[in-house]
């Protein structure tokens, strides 16, 4: 008799377990597939660049008491798959996290912020692949390096993100209520909560400001923001790296004129006698 009851209830277990195991299996099919669809999409490819008109050099006006100095606060390694479409995995990029102060008599800016005192608990926020491929070296952050040279930070009038990655904004957190200048799209895409944005929205109380690209075409791109209104700080967009990505143009009274762009903020700015270092007893910082 309780055989006959048994046979039953096996049978039920057997059909269970073929049901489990085929489920396990579909399961891991799909989960592979989706790993090998994502990873086809990293895959190394040559980058084509159409070619651009850049038209005649813009004017430009800047003030005399006009200048930049250079704050690092650290460098950050990454793949190149995940810095620009097209790069290698092989491919492992050393990128500046630098910080420009660009002093100018109608207010002074902050073009990134680099990494803040808090990038170690911040980075963690990061895409796990990311935060699997990516290593980075701590330095002074912006906000000490400025109080170091004299600068309060009512002495900033915002800060410029190149985009809204770790690597240019982890030291907005140390900045308290430094206006933060974004462009709608870009405060769209932050606001979105997509990959991508979640050490910006993890930060408290930013202050954002609100610009629009009302100004020409500049040096190709199709639209441009002078944020002082004489051609010394030009702020275009550059979507593609993420949706909030721009060019920042600084043309100085020497004449001299750099771009500060999504590659790694003010990587070769070191190298200019015409950029200053902070703190930095041969050049007074007022
Ligand atoms: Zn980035």
């Amino acid at each position: 008799m309780s055989e006959s009851l048994d046979r039953p209830s096996e049978t039920k277990k057997a059909t269970i377990t073929r049901w489990f195991l085929r489920v396990s299996a579909g399961l891991v099919a799909v989960i592979l597939i989706a790993s090998i669809s994502l990873m086809l999409t990293f895959t190394s490819a040559k980058l084509k660049v159409p070619s651009v008109d850049v038209g005649d050099l813009p004017p430009a006006s800047p003030p005399a008491g006009m200048s930049v100095s250079v704050l690092p606060t650290g460098s950050y390694q990454s793949r190149a798959a995940l810095t620009f479409n097209g790069g290698s995995w092989s491919d492992i990029r050393h990128l500046a996290m630098t910080a420009l102060l660009v002093r100018h008599p109608k207010g002074n800016l902050l073009i990134d912020a680099g990494a803040g005192k808090n990038v170690d608990d911040q980075v963690k926020l990061m895409p796990t692949i990311q935060r699997l491929t990516t290593d980075y070296t701590k330095a002074v952050p912006a906000a000490a390096q400025l109080a170091a040279g004299g600068i309060q930070l009512t002495d900033l009038a915002g800060v410029i993100p190149t985009h809204a990655h770790l690597d240019h904004i982890s030291g907005l957190d140390d900045l308290g209520g430094v206006p933060v200048l974004v462009n709608a799209k870009g405060k769209r895409w932050i606001d979105s909560k997509k990959e991508g944005t979640e050490v910006i929205n993890s930060l408290h109380d930013v202050n954002y400001r609100l610009y629009d690209f009302e100004g020409g075409p500049y040096l190709g791109f199709p639209r441009s923001h002078d944020v002082w209104g004489d051609g010394s700080v030009v702020i275009v967009p550059a979507p593609g790296h993420t949706p909030d990505s721009v060019v920042v143009f600084v043309n100085l009274p020497s004449g001299t004129r750099y771009d500060d762009d999504v590659s790694g903020s003010g990587q070769e700015a070191g190298k200019s006698s015409e950029i200053h270092v902070l703190p930095d007893r041969k050049h007074t910082i007022c």
